[in-house]
C-alpha cells in the first residue's frame, strides 16, 4: 500500500526538539517556564498584537475571550455559521445562545449584510448580541473593514477566530489583530502546531492578564489557595511552547509552501469547466491553510465520490465544514443569511494541503482528481 497522504499533518522545522531538550535540561517541564514567556513574546511580535496569552487550545482561548467580554447565561453571541464547532461551542459553555450568520460567496466568510440584518433583528426582538465571533475560514481573511465598522456602529465587541488564519494578511496586517480579541490554534492539523495549543491576543493588556489568571485556576494573591472567581486549567505548557517556538521560525516558509500548493492545484484543475476555488479578494493574502475545490454546480460528480476515490489510493481529503446551522446539536438556533454555506458544503472538497507534501505527491493527487472531472 502507498504511504498515506494526510490532509494537513504536523511538519516540524528542526529547532523544536532543541527547545524541548532545553526544557528538559533545565527541568522547566512545568509549570510555565521560559519558553512559554518567549513563545508569547515571539507570537505577539509576529502578529503585531501587543499582548498574548498562550493557552491549551484555540477553543479554550475563545471560551476565555467570551468570559472577559461578559458573556453570561441567556446572552446571545453572533458567530459565523460556516466554521468548525470549536468556534461556537464555548458560547454554549457560557449558557449563552449562538446566532449564526451565513457566508458571502466572495470570501466564504461572514457576510457583512447578513451580519447587519442579524444584529438589527436581534435588537428588534429585544436582545442585543453581546459579541461577534468572526472566522477566517481555511485561512482566508473575512471582510474585516466592513465587519469592524458594523460592530463599532452597534457597539458590539469582536472575537476574531484566526485559528486557521495564522500568517494570513488583510490590508497588510496579520489576522488576529483586527478584533477586540484575537485567537489562534496550534492543534496538530493547523499551519503550525504545538502538538495541541492556542493563544489569545489583544491590545488590551488587562484582558490578556485576566486570561492568564483565569487559565491558571484563578488563584488570588495569597500563600494558600484562595479563589474569588471560577478558574480554568487552560495554560499551555513550557514543553508545548518550546515546540511552538521552533514552529514560529518556519511559519513564513509554511505559508509560502501552502500557497504554492494552492497555486499548483489551481493551475492544473482550475481551468476545467465549472471547477473553482476559494476566492482571494484584492488586499487579502490567505495562508491557504487548506486548498478547497468546488465541483461544477451542474456536475453529477459529488465531493464524496472524489473523496472515496482518493481514499482508495490512501489519500485523505475532507468535505468542507458542515455549517453550524445545519448541525443536529444546533437545531432551532437563530440563523441569518442566504444559505451560501449550504451550497459550498454540498459542492466542496478540501484537498491535501500539508506543507510537507512533495511535488510528486501533489502531481499524483492532481492527476487522480483531474481524471474524474
Ligand atoms: C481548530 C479551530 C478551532 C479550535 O482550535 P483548537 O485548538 O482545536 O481547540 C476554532 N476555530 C476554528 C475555525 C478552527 O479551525
Amino acid at each position: 500500500m502507498n504511504e498515506r497522504i494526510y490532509l494537513s499533518p504536523p511538519h516540524m522545522g528542526g529547532d523544536e526538539l532543541k527547545f524541548v531538550q532545553e526544557a528538559f535540561q533545565s527541568n522547566w517541564i512545568s509549570p510555565a517556564g521560559p519558553h512559554l514567556d518567549l513563545f508569547e513574546k515571539e507570537l505577539a511580535d509576529y502578529n503585531n498584537t501587543p499582548h498574548c496569552a498562550a493557552l491549551s487550545s484555540g477553543t479554550a482561548a475563545i471560551h476565555l475571550a467570551l468570559i472577559m467580554l461578559g458573556v453570561k447565561q441567556h446572552d446571545e453571541v453572533i458567530c459565523s455559521s460556516f466554521t468548525f464547532a470549536g468556534s461556537c461551542n464555548p458560547i454554549v459553555y457560557q449558557g449563552a445562545t449562538p446566532v449564526y450568520v451565513d457566508s458571502e460567496d466572495s470570501t466564504w466568510n461572514m457576510d457583512p449584510q447578513a451580519l447587519r440584518s442579524a444584529i438589527e433583528d436581534r435588537i428588534r426582538k429585544g436582545k442585543k448580541p453581546k459579541a461577534i465571533i468572526v472566522v477566517h475560514l481555511y485561512g482566508m481573511p473575512a471582510q474585516m473593514e466592513e465587519i469592524v465598522a458594523i460592530a463599532r456602529h452597534y457597539d458590539i465587541k469582536i472575537i476574531e477566530d484566526a485559528a486557521e488564519g495564522l500568517g494570513s494578511l488583510y490590508k497588510g496586517k496579520k489576522l488576529g489583530s483586527f478584533g477586540d480579541i484575537g485567537i489562534y490554534s496550534f492543534n496538530g492539523n493547523k499551519i503550525i502546531t504545538t502538538s495541541g495549543g492556542g493563544a489569545l491576543v489583544s491590545e488590551n493588556a488587562e484582558w490578556v492578564k485576566q486570561a492568564k489568571f483565569l487559565s491558571t485556576q484563578a488563584r488570588d494573591q495569597a500563600p494558600h489557595y484562595q479563589h474569588s472567581q471560577i478558574g480554568y486549567n487552560y495554560r499551555l505548557s513550557n514543553i508545548s511552547a518550546g515546540i511552538g517556538r521552533g514552529q514560529l521560525k518556519v511559519l513564513d516558509q509554511r505559508v509560502a509552501r501552502r500557497r504554492a500548493i494552492y497555486d499548483y492545484y489551481k493551475k492544473i484543475l482550475g481551468g476545467l469547466p465549472g471547477v473553482s476555488f476559494q476566492p482571494e479578494l484584492p488586499g487579502s493574502v490567505s495562508n491557504r491553510w487548506l486548498t478547497c475545490m468546488l465541483l461544477p454546480a451542474t456536475s453529477k460528480l459529488t465531493p464524496e465520490t472524489v473523496r472515496l476515490a482518493l481514499e482508495k489510493e490512501n489519500i485523505e481529503s475532507r468535505p468542507l465544514w458542515k455549517p453550524m446551522h445545519l448541525q443536529p446539536v444546533f437545531n432551532g438556533t437563530p440563523y441569518y443569511g442566504s444559505k451560501a454555506s449550504e451550497d459550498l458544503f454540498a459542492r466542496g472538497l478540501c484537498l491535501p494541503s500539508g506543507s510537507s507534501l512533495t511535488d510528486a505527491q501533489l502531481e499524483k493527487i492532481t492527476t487522480l482528481v483531474g481524471k474524474m472531472l
